[in-house]
């Protein structure tokens, strides 16, 4: 190899750069690492995203029931088994930078870093409902995440509000604590799975309550009720509880990636081809942020493996190609047109 190819390559800080330390992060990460790339995984907060604020799950293939923090933490340990760094920093943003887009920049609030590869998998945040009450009340009964917050709930009156899957499978969960729990859904249907809505329906001590919306958390120091407001009716009603549990939905964490033109959806999921690529050579999105059907643990890390092996394929072809102007030639993304993938 030339000099200044060699040169060029030096400029790199790590092969790939995983953002986000969920099953698709940890998972990339495994499989990144048994390729023998340099992996950096970059997360703010602890590793195992969502499944730490899920009690048991019940879904993942080869564990009939694991704790949700139990499966995070083999996540890591595997990833960390086979070379993957894992760090707590938060990023910030992801362009690509030098000749031809060919560096991947990650700033984060520490520092920059510079990569051949990016994986983006940082998930989302949860939605708030953006009523009065809620900012002030956060942490004084306001809370996004029954595993963490539940158990300061003991013997209390509850609300969730939400009809997806998290409202009733937290809503159920949060019964452990709570001597009742008031699921307060919008319409007058569930959106959650059938299997989850028959615990919820089964359970003495959940009442739900239909067609409404919170129109106002109320207390001073803490959570003491809600203002609801029916919305057939119009009807308006105050609600005691001690607690409120709020589960609308995630927000997609692709803001890091405004300004390299991602084609995003209008919630801000990440479109991607069917090899995880974003439209921009080197960096691959896998997980909940992604545009797709389903957003399970498994649906992640599948993403998660196609996206890492794709990006060894690419830095196969852009170790040999460090700097050709054009795009690269990577032999995947060829393969895939020629198949007739978007
Ligand atoms: P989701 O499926 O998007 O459901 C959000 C729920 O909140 C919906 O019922 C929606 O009502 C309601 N909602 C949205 N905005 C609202 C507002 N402003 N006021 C009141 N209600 C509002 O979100 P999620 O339950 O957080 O789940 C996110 C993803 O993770 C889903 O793909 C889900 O399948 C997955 N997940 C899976 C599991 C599991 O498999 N065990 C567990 C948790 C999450 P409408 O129904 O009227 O739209």
């Amino acid at each position: 190899m030339a000099g200044n190819q060699k040169e060029l390559l030096e400029q790199f800080d790590h092969d790939v750069i995983i953002v986000g330390a969920g099953p698709a992060g940890l998972c990339a990460a495994l499989y990144t690492g048994r390729a023998k790339l340099d992996t950096l995984v970059i997360d703010k907060l602890i590793p195992g995203g969502q499944i730490l604020n899920t009690e048991l799950i019940e879904d993942y293939p080869g564990f009939e029931s694991i704790l949700g923090p139990e499966l995070a933490e083999k996540m890591r340990a595997h990833a960390e088994r086979f070379g993957a760094r894992i760090i707590m920093d938060e990023v910030l943003e992801v362009r690509s930078t030098g000749p031809g887009g060919r560096v991947k920049l990650v700033k984060t609030l520490e520092r920059e870093y510079r990569a051949k590869v990016v994986i983006v998998t940082a998930g989302g945040s949860p939605v708030k409902l953006g009523v009065p009450g809620e900012e002030k009340l956060n942490a004084k009964g306001v809370s996004y995440c029954a595993v963490c917050d539940g158990p300061f709930f003991n013997g209390k009156v509850l609300a969730v509000v939400g009809g997806g899957d998290a409202a009733v499978e937290e809503g159920t969960y949060l019964t452990k604590f709570a001597s009742k729990v008031y699921l307060i859904h919008r319409r007058d249907q569930l959106r959650a799975q059938k299997i989850l809505q028959d615990r919820l329906f089964a359970n003495p001590k959940v009442e739900v309550i239909w067609n409404t919306v919170v129109e106002e958390i109320l207390g001073d120091q803490a959570v003491t009720g809600l203002r609801l407001r029916n919305v057939k009716t119009g009807a308006i009603s105050t609600l005691d509880v001690g607690g409120v549990f709020i589960f609308i939905g995630f927000r997609p964490n692709s803001h890091i990636l405004k300004d390299e033109g991602i084609k995003l959806d209008n919630a801000g999921h990440v479109f991607t081809n069917q090899l995880m690529e974003t439209g921009v050579p080197g960096i691959y999105a896998a997980g909940d942020i992604r545009v797709q059907l389903a957003r399970q643990i498994t649906t992640a890390v599948g993403d998660a493996t196609t996206a890492a092996i794709a990006a060894e394929k690419y830095i196969e072809a852009l170790n040999e190609q460090p700097q050709e102007p054009g795009p690269l030639q990577v032999a995947a993304t060829a393969a895939a047109a020629q198949a007739g993938y978007p």
